[in-house]
């Protein structure tokens, strides 16, 4: 579920944390948030390094240390980390997979209750082509203009929805952004992506930085698990124009919020301002 505006929150509130900090000891609790390696060599390779950047990449956190070597932490559906200075005492959780102890004595919790997030170890040189292959553009750089999202979508049959949930071509766009980025568009989900105008490329252009831009300005949505590092609550849920609001009125004009299967994903849209033809365009 955590999107590039969850993934960016959680990097905005624990850049200061951990950059200059080294990992004193790490404990990583579950076998399957680092394999096929094993945790316990893991967590050894990771003592004793020092933090020079937490940076972001699609949905992928990306912890530089001095050495040039890299943790690539990826939330999956449910993870989520937690800062922890000690102040407050923190209940025992059995859904926290591993805790990094940090040379000011503070802790950082990994909590993840489906068990689908990934922490892996890449030595230097080696990240570029890890992610390369995986990870589109990205849609808030200052180079992803238009014209690149046209160059995505370009002789794409393929529904929109389909092309900017893909990460390959578009980095960090997920179900709710998707939606959220159409409707402020005004294009139906099932449009064959390649037959976009140029004035509806660049409204989607738009539409997808207002999207991901409002969802980082309210720290992400919280429907389930998704929390910030000081355990806290994005506010995103209560912005949504279209996401999980079957049958109340569109924002825009007033009709009934539809709910269709789009791109294999449960899709929202406003059928009077994403109309699924060019020619009933207003
Ligand atoms: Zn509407």
């Amino acid at each position: 579920m955590p999107e590039l505006p969850e993934v960016e929150t959680v990097r905005r509130r624990l850049e200061p944390v951990l950059v200059g900090r080294a990992f004193e000891r790490v404990e990583i609790r579950d076998p399957r948030l680092t394999r096929p390696f094993d945790p316990a060599a893991v967590a050894a390779e990771l003592e004793g390094e020092r933090v020079v950047a937490f940076d972001r990449r699609g949905k992928y956190l990306i912890v530089r240390f001095e050495s040039g070597r890299v943790l690539l932490i990826h939330l999956r559906m449910t993870g989520s980390l937690r800062h922890d200075d000690g102040r407050v005492p923190t209940p025992a959780d059995h859904h926290v997979r591993a805790v990094v102890r940090l040379d000011d004595g503070s802790d950082v919790a990994y909590r993840d209750v489906r068990r689908f997030g990934t922490w892996l170890t890449v030595e230097p040189g080696e990240l570029d082509p890890y992610l390369e292959p995986r990870l589109g553009r990205e849609p808030l750089a200052g180079s992803f203009t238009s014209k690149r999202l046209a160059e995505v979508l370009s002789g794409r049959r393929a529904p929109v929805k389909a092309v900017i949930l893909d990460q390959r071509r578009l980095a960090g766009v997920g179900n709710i952004y998707a939606d959220e980025a159409l409707w402020r568009s005004g294009i139906h989900p099932q449009r064959p992506a390649g037959e976009l105008s140029d004035e509806e490329t660049r409204a989607l252009h738009r539409g997808i930085r207002a999207a991901l831009k409002a969802g980082i300005a309210r720290q992400g949505a919280t429907l389930r698990d998704y929390r910030t590092p000081d355990g806290g609550s994005g506010s995103m849920q209560d912005e949504f124009k279209v996401y999980g609001r079957e049958g109340e009125p569109c924002d825009r004009c007033g009709t009934p919020i539809e709910k269709i299967r789009a791109a294999g994903r449960g899709t929202w849209y406003c059928p009077a301002c994403q109309p699924n033809s060019t020619t009933l365009r207003k």
